[in-house]
């Protein structure tokens, strides 16, 4: 089944907690803190693999989880930190946020995004020594890992793509020359579907050929069925423009293509192309002659064009020669283009932000900011002592300053963002 969209909900490991604890040893009557910090939450990495080819896994696991974080132990010791979360998906995969920004473009093998951060583990009391705090009794808790929902987009990276008029003969070159044929699922708001077939050139080379229907003239403004297809066309390497012997107007029929495709949004009428002639089956030797001679005029120098029967499997052996040879050839010219450094992931964390807000609020202040908010993430608002130090953060990034500034009031409730409140 092939699914081109689905959406998934990644959740990174937490961090595991830092604990409080003190040393225990026989001759030492008071031991030091000795409370060790928690391990980091797996982060959630999709990984572009061509074994996969469909997204059709997301219909069934519709959330994703990193493993936790361990929480520290005794004698300063760590807690494990929690494995990565690897998603392969297929190449060509892209991810986007809930707000449509594209976090990642998977389009090469093994190409790898972190894409949802585990939490940082909190620290033990053993870090919390200071001349002024011998015996800190305060741990911080582990960060909760990053929370996402993705939309995953796949456009099926056909090699070949079939495009011609309705009735050219399209769906039959491809039963005709594949031996593949993969089940698709339906696609949205259509009846219609495209079709994937495999073609074995020899043993080391095949194609994947899209036929592509649906691309009729009005597609590229929305109308029709077009436009989800022309979407895959985008990305193929080779067009095979198949044009109908047996129509009356087969240079009309070439051009009403052509500028279907000229007037997408990219500009396919410029990707390579083969045109070919098809039905010859029924034409007599001359008449195909003089259509050849007819849509060659047509075509921009140097196009190639060839003449097949599909249902009588005429000539097709050279044509698909042709195409994956010049597939080959494409494609070694793009290899040639890319830049080692595009191949990098594209990888998007949370960012660190100082800026901080207070509002006086009707339950009292309300603190905002991504730095506080983490650090209060972080805190155990149950405990005296790790609020007294939310109390030092505050005062030391001036946040205590800027609510003395507006007014606050003894015992007045500071709420910082959702996380915890604590008072003045
Ligand atoms: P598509 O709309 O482009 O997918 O076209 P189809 O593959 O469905 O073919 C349309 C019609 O043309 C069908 O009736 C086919 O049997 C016929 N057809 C396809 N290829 C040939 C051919 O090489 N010779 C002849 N005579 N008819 C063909
Ligand atoms: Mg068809």
């Amino acid at each position: 089944m092939f699914v081109d969209y689905a959406k998934v909900t990644v959740k990174a490991g937490d961090g595991g907690d830092g604990i409080v604890s003190f040393r225990h040893e026989k001759f030492i009557d008071k031991g030091g803190p000795d409370g060790g910090d928690g391990g980091k939450g797996g982060d959630v990495v999709f990984v572009a693999s061509t074994r996969e080819n469909t997204l059709a896994n997301f219909r069934y696991h519709k959330e994703v989880r990193g493993e936790n974080g361990v929480a520290g132990s005794k004698r300063k010791k760590r807690g494990r930190s929690g494995s990565d979360k690897l998603i392969p998906v297929p190449v060509g995969t892209i991810i986007y946020d809930s707000n449509n920004n594209e976090l990642a473009d998977l389009s090469e093998e093994h190409q790898k995004a972190i894409i949802a951060e585990g939490g940082k583990g909190g620290f033990g009391n053993a870090h919390f020594i200071s001349s002024r705090r011998q015996a800190p009794r305060i741990a911080e808790k582990g960060e909760p890992g990053q929370v996402m929902e993705l939309r995953l987009e796949l456009k099926m990276i056909a090699d070949i793509g079939l495009v011609g008029l309705p009735n050219a003969g399209k769906s039959t070159l491809l039963s005709v020359i594949s031996n593949a044929h993969p089940e698709i699922a339906n696609y949205p708001f259509t009846t219609t579907r495209p079709n994937l077939g495999v073609v074995d050139i020899d043993k080391a080379d095949s194609l994947l050929v899209a036929d592509i229907p649906g691309l009729i003239e009005g597609a590229s403004e929305g109308k029709g069925l077009g436009v989800e297809f022309l979407r895959h066309v985008e990305r193929t390497r080779l067009l095979l423009h198949l044009v109908d012997a047996l129509s009356e107007t087969i240079v009309d029929d070439y051009h009403v293509i052509q500028n279907e495709l000229s007037s997408y949004k990219v500009d396919l009428s410029t990707k390579p192309q083969i045109v070919v002639l098809n039905k010859i089956d029924a034409l007599q030797p001359d008449e195909i002659k003089l259509k050849m001679k007819q849509l060659k005029k047509a075509l921009p120098k140097g196009t190639e064009l060839y003449c097949i029967s599909a249902s009588a499997k005429k000539d097709i052996k050279p044509l698909l020669y042709a195409a994956a040879s010049m597939k080959q050839a494409i494609q070694a010219e793009l290899d040639a283009q890319i830049d080692p450094a595009d191949l990098l992931p594209k990888i998007t964390l949370q960012e660190t932000d100082d800026s901080w807000s207070v509002e006086k609020t009707g339950k009292g202040w309300l603190v905002q900011g991504a730095k506080i908010e983490r650090f209060a993430l972080r805190t155990d608002f149950d405990n005296f002592h790790a609020t007294q130090r939310l109390r030092d953060i505050m005062k030391k990034m001036g946040i205590t300053h800027e609510l003395e500034r507006k007014g606050i009031d003894v015992s007045d409730k500071i709420y910082i963002g959702s996380h915890g409140s604590l008072e003045y």
